[in-house]
């Protein structure tokens, strides 16, 4: 049995957020024939997510190993890890990793790039290894048929290639057992990074590793701002990506986000879409149009200011940027946003009603840059 046949046997799937199988992907880039490269997504960037940098501080040995195997598998000589440019210290965990690695294999560059969310699109980060900015390009033709200067390409997240060792050297037990990272962030009391067995309950997952939450749980972003979010009585569904999208959500990155129950659902619209608003790369006009847009009018519906046809020019603008755009950005956050929104019909009411925000309370920013929440995460990342 080959390496491809042992992955797909394994099920692993991709921890980027989409979770497509690994075995499938690695498959499209051979049977492109030609000379494969193979490149490491580490350029995190869903606000809360911190697990691809613990991957690559604590286990940069099991990353650089599930790059070698693929590109032994795909046949690539040429392999590469894309960071963001600040991440300082996972890129120095890494290259002293690779000074220990054994010669042979192929030749793995790492690369410090830009700073900005759109950077870890797969396209985006390909586009600034070749020293161009870091915008996603226009698809089709997608990464494994057209990718690294025209090659047939594997863009696979860290955390994914961290596994394959172990998914190679006993397929049927990775299947078994099969665990993932998350990110807890938010109202719990204990914010940070955790080993977490797929199938296991929201509820138990917060309780049992982040010191549950202490002003009880209003709201789950079980993938940070890019699926809608989950309400309380959702918290016993499974962290499981099939589980979550049937529900509606996602788990994406796993960067879960939790809400107290005192919160305003309102507030976090805004935050969320303040957070699309904020990290449109400014290449395609109905996402840079839509986001501003959405945002705008979810801030006047927050302050009480909106009134009755705003809404229909939010689900209105919120329809155009489902449809368009180079990279999912503004379609996530067109369908975050309205789902949020659908979740919560009676805050909407309660905001028109009462002219303002009925919550008084603190603000409440999440996705904002370096807003209290991702401080605390971030560091639990330090002191990991
Ligand atoms: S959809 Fe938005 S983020 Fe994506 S390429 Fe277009 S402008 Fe940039």
């Amino acid at each position: 049995m080959d390496a491809i046949e042992r992955l797909g046997r394994s099920g692993l799937r991709g921890r980027g957020g989409a979770w497509f199988p690994a075995a499938r992907k690695w498959q499209a880039v051979k049977a492109e024939g030609g000379e494969a490269v193979v490149v490491a997504n580490g350029a995190e960037g869903e606000p809360g997510s911190i697990k691809d940098r613990f991957t690559m501080l604590r286990r940069p040995d099991a990353v650089l190993a599930g790059l070698r195997a693929a590109a032994e598998a795909l046949g690539a000589r040429e392999a590469h890890v894309y960071l963001k440019g600040s991440f300082a210290a996972p890129a120095a965990a890494l290259e002293a990793a690779l000074a220990t690695v054994p010669a042979g294999g192929p030749e793995i560059r790492v690369h410090r790039g830009e700073d900005s969310y759109v950077a870890g699109e797969e396209t985006a980060l390909l586009e600034s290894i070749e020293g161009r900015r870091a915008w996603p390009r226009p698809k089709p033709p997608r990464p494994f048929a057209v990718g690294l200067h025209g090659r047939p390409t594997l863009v696979q997240n860290v955390e994914t290639l961290s596994r394959v060792p172990e998914a190679l050297a006993d397929p049927e037990a990775f299947r078994a057992g099969e665990t993932t990272l998350c990110s807890i962030w938010g109202d719990v009391a204990l914010p940070g990074v955790h080993e977490v067995r797929l199938g296991t309950p929201l509820r138990d997952v917060i309780a049992s590793c982040a010191g549950g939450a202490p002003d009880g749980i209003g709201l789950l972003f079980p993938a940070g701002p890019s699926a809608p979010p989950l309400s309380a009585v959702q918290a016993d569904l499974p962290l499981d990506p099939d589980a979550l999208r049937a529900a509606g959500s996602a788990l994406g990155t796993a960067s879960l986000l939790v809400v107290g129950a005192s919160r305003c659902p309102l507030q976090l619209a805004v935050s969320l879409a303040g957070f699309f608003e904020r990290e449109a790369c400014g290449q395609c006009p109905p996402c840079t149009v839509g986001t501003a847009r959405l945002a705008g009018i979810l801030r006047d519906l927050e302050a009480g200011s909106a009134r009755g046809r705003d809404l229909h020019y939010l689900r209105e603008a919120a329809g155009f940027m489902q449809q368009h755009g180079y990279c999912a950005h503004a379609r996530t956050g067109a369908t975050a946003a309205l789902g949020l929104l659908a979740r919560f019909p009676e805050a909407v009411e309660a905001h028109v009603g009462a002219g303002g925000c009925p919550h008084g309370g603190t603000p409440c920013d999440p996705f904002a840059p370096g807003s209290p929440q991702q401080a605390a995460i971030e560091a639990a990342l330090g002191a990991a």
